[in-house]
């Protein structure tokens, strides 16, 4: 028998135990810890609130999680609760799949004002994870500037520009729902350094935008390039280009029909933000784009700024006795091996960059390196102790484990606590999501 132990339960986490069942049957056991007591990664705490269809794909994780050779282990932060030498000790290997949940700095002056953050923090306020249910973003003011050309930055800007009433069927988090209720936004810039045939936003995501109730996207047709240049892009990002077209197209008295404005704001670098307190305007230099980089001319100007939201990239969290890698931002590796018996997977692996469905040849591959160094006799002889050894430990420290039944109690809580039509209502504190699992499960299902 083998013993894998997964660290991070959203999509590279749950692609890795399914990969290990297919790999090695009934001769593997993986436990699958999470610092959270609910499991899924940023399926739940990441994945915008009204594209519940994405979400969906945590069904097909459940099948995984509900096999007897995976188990969820919730509520223990590896790194805090146990360390990382202490998995090694008791597991063959120890894969890391923590994400990347570090907000990158914006690494300007002003970036410490109030109502500026991180789509890292602006997002889990929405989406209710535990560490950013008290962000509390002040949307009492006219103008948000959204920082990044990414497809974070569009549901930033969608997520603002929407009505209550379009929030029906997602599971925005009440707090979020009453604040935005409340919003008195009604310009709303996306910044990007460089232009439109260098967007990362794809077509499904940028076509919402014109789409929104009371919202409008504006495109200045002068920072569009010739059309047939659009002839080189590959198709997905030809689409988009397309779509920003189309919004360039829209008389200019058809879009003043919407009195929230979403205006593109491309060669645009941002250099500052400025106010007392409280960010008020940012300043920002024209750029042009030479051999695909943003180059600054020189001329700035300022945009006013009651909030700033930038939605540039994100960091891995390092974990002690794990070499890390300062200027990718993530575990020092090479494909996934960072250390005999410790490797890492996902976002964790190779960063914050693609889809759901890029982390499931990632989960697979780290198990063919496993299955190698098992065969090379690299990770020596089956005598680990596993999940035995690991429910000592915790018992022996009075870890207070959450265990996938316990998960389910949760999740039928939440879904009972939904508001008309929609599908949960998530809560937003671990001790809350603790007092609906009730009493602790004595064993593992
Ligand atoms: C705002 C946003 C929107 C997105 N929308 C989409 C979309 O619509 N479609 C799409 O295809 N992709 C989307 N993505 C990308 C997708 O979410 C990622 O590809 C995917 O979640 C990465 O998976 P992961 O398992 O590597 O990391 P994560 O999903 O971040 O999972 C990491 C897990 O590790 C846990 N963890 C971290 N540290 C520890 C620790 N020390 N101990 C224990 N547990 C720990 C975390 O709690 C978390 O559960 C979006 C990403 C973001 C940020």
């Amino acid at each position: 028998m083998r013993h894998i132990a997964v660290v991070g339960s959203g999509p590279a986490g749950y692609y890795t135990a399914e990969a290990a069942q297919k790999e090695f049957g009934d001769d593997v056991r993986v436990d699958i810890f999470d610092l959270l007591p609910v499991p899924y990664g940023l399926i739940r705490t990441g994945v915008a609130p009204d594209h519940q269809s994405i979400k969906a794909v945590s069904r097909r994780y459940e099948k995984t999680a509900l096999s007897d050779n995976v188990r969820f282990v919730g509520n223990v932060a590896v790194g805090r609760d146990v360390t990382i030498p202490e998995l090694r000790e008791l597991y063959d290997a120890v894969v890391l799949a923590t994400g990347a949940p570090k907000d990158r700095d914006l690494g300007l002056p002003g970036d410490d004002l109030a109502n500026v953050f991180g789509s890292a923090a602006f997002v889990g306020w929405y989406n209710g994870h535990p560490q950013f249910t008290t962000l509390n973003p002040d949307l009492s003011g006219r103008t948000a500037v959204v920082i990044g050309m990414g497809n974070v930055a569009l549901d930033v800007a969608r997520i603002l520009a929407k009505t209550p009433h379009e929030f029906e069927g997602s599971d925005i988090v009440a707090h979020a729902l009453e604040a935005l209720g409340r919003s008195t936004i009604e310009r709303i810039v996306i910044l990007g350094r460089r232009g439109p045939h260098q967007i990362m936003m794809t077509p499904k995501e940028l076509g919402e935008l014109g789409e929104l109730e009371r919202a409008a996207p504006h495109v200045d047709a002068r920072d569009l390039p010739a059309e047939a240049e659009d002839a080189i892009l590959e198709p997905g990002l030809r689409k988009s280009v397309t779509l920003l077209r189309g919004f360039a197209a829209v008389p200019e008295d058809i879009r003043a029909e919407k009195p929230v404005a979403i205006e593109f704001d491309f060669f645009a670098q941002p250099l500052a933000l400025i106010g007392a307190d409280r960010v008020e305007a940012i300043e920002v230099e024209r750029t042009e784009v030479v051999a695909g980089r943003a180059r600054g001319t020189g001329e700035t100007y300022r945009i006013p700024a009651d909030l700033v939201v930038s939605c540039i990239g994100y960091r891995t969290t390092p974990i002690p006795d794990v070499p890390f890698d300062e200027r990718a931002g993530r575990f020092a590796n090479d494909e996934g091996r960072i250390l005999p018996g410790l490797y890492c997977v996902g976002w964790a692996r190779r960063g914050p960059s693609g889809t759901i469905g890029t982390n499931k040849p990632d989960g697979f591959s780290v198990v063919e390196k496993i299955h190698e160094d098992i065969d090379s006799a690299a990770l020596g002889p089956p005598t680990k102790q596993g999940r035995t050894g690991f429910d000592e430990l915790a018992r022996a420290r009075g870890l207070d484990v959450v265990t996938f039944r316990d998960w389910k109690k949760i999740e039928e809580a939440e879904e009972r606590a939904a508001r008309e039509g929609a599908p949960r209502e998530k809560f937003v504190d671990i001790e809350a999501m603790i007092r609906a699992r009730g009493a602790p499960a004595l064993k593992q299902p």
